[in-house]
C-alpha cells in the first residue's frame, strides 16, 4: 500500500513538474532580422540588441536567433519560429511583405522596433498600416530621453514597472491618425505632456503620441525605441523589452 501510495505521489510531482515545464519554460524560437546599411544609429541599437536578447534566451530559456538576411522572412524559414522581431528595418519585397502577412495571420508573433513601424505612406503597403494600426507622421530631433506615461500598468508587459518612466535618448516619432483612435488599438505607452516641445531642429508640439501599442487582433506590439547606443541604458525600460518578449513568447498572460 506504502508503496502504491509513493508511486502514486511520484506520479503526480512528475505531472506538475511536466505541466510547470510546459506552461512556463517550454523553449520557444525566436527570429531577429536587422540591417547593416542602414542609418548608423539604427546599426548600432541592432548590435546591442542582439546580445541583450541572446543573454535574455540563455536566462528565459528561449531559443534567439538575428539574422540580417531578410529573404529568411518566408514561409518556410519562418514555420520553425514563434517570434519575429525587427530591429530597426522593414521587408523591402513583396515576397517577404506577403510571408510575413500570412505568418501574423497564421498566429505568428512580432516585435518591432522603431524603425520597424515607418512607412512613406499608407499606400506602399495597405496591410502593414492596418496591422500596425496607423502611419508614420513625423519624428523629433536630436535623439533626446523623453518621460513616458504608461497606460495600463496591469498589463503583462509593464508589469513591475513604475507609472512613469524616463526613457533613454531616442528619436521619437509621431503618427497619423492617432493609433488610440483605432478599436483594434491598445496603447501601452504615451509621451508625457511634460517633454513638449521636444526635439529642437525637429519637434513634435504637443498632443497624444502613443510610443507603445499592440493590435488585439494580432500578436504583436510595436515600440518606438531604437534610436542609437542609449536605448539599453535603463534597467526599467529593459525590463519592459524582456516582459514585451516573453508575452509574445506566450510565457505572459
Ligand atoms: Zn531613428
Amino acid at each position: 500500500m506504502i508503496s502504491r501510495m509513493r508511486s502514486l505521489c511520484f506520479l503526480a510531482v512528475s505531472l506538475f513538474v511536466a505541466a510547470a515545464a510546459f506552461g512556463q519554460d517550454k523553449p520557444f524560437h525566436v527570429l531577429a532580422f536587422y540591417s547593416t546599411h542602414v542609418e548608423k544609429d539604427h546599426v548600432d541599437f541592432a548590435m546591442q540588441a542582439i546580445p541583450f536578447f541572446e543573454a535574455m534566451a540563455k536566462r528565459d530559456n528561449f531559443e534567439f536567433k538575428a539574422t540580417s538576411n531578410w529573404d529568411d522572412l518566408n514561409p518556410i524559414a519562418l514555420k520553425q519560429y514563434q517570434v519575429v522581431v525587427w530591429l530597426d528595418e522593414f521587408p523591402s519585397t513583396a515576397s517577404q511583405r506577403i510571408a510575413f502577412q500570412n505568418y501574423m495571420e497564421q498566429g505568428g508573433a512580432w516585435l518591432g522596433f522603431h524603425i520597424a513601424g515607418w512607412m512613406d505612406s499608407r499606400e506602399t503597403w495597405p496591410w502593414f498600416a492596418d496591422f500596425l494600426g496607423t502611419v508614420f507622421y513625423g519624428n523629433s530631433w536630436p535623439p533626446l530621453p523623453a518621460t513616458l506615461n504608461i497606460d495600463d500598468p496591469s498589463h503583462p508587459t509593464v508589469q513591475g514597472l513604475p507609472t512613469s518612466l524616463l526613457s533613454p535618448a531616442n528619436e521619437w516619432y509621431s503618427w497619423k491618425p492617432d493609433p488610440r483612435q483605432n478599436p483594434d488599438i491598445k496603447v501601452l505607452m504615451t509621451l508625457a505632456p511634460s517633454n513638449y516641445p521636444l526635439g529642437f531642429k525637429d519637434t513634435l508640439a504637443g498632443g497624444d503620441i502613443p510610443v507603445t501599442w499592440i493590435n488585439k487582433k494580432y500578436k504583436m506590439l510595436y515600440t518606438n525605441m531604437g534610436h542609437g547606443d542609449k536605448i539599453f541604458a535603463d534597467p526599467k525600460q529593459n525590463r519592459f523589452f524582456e516582459n514585451a518578449l516573453l508575452w509574445l513568447g506566450g510565457r505572459r498572460s
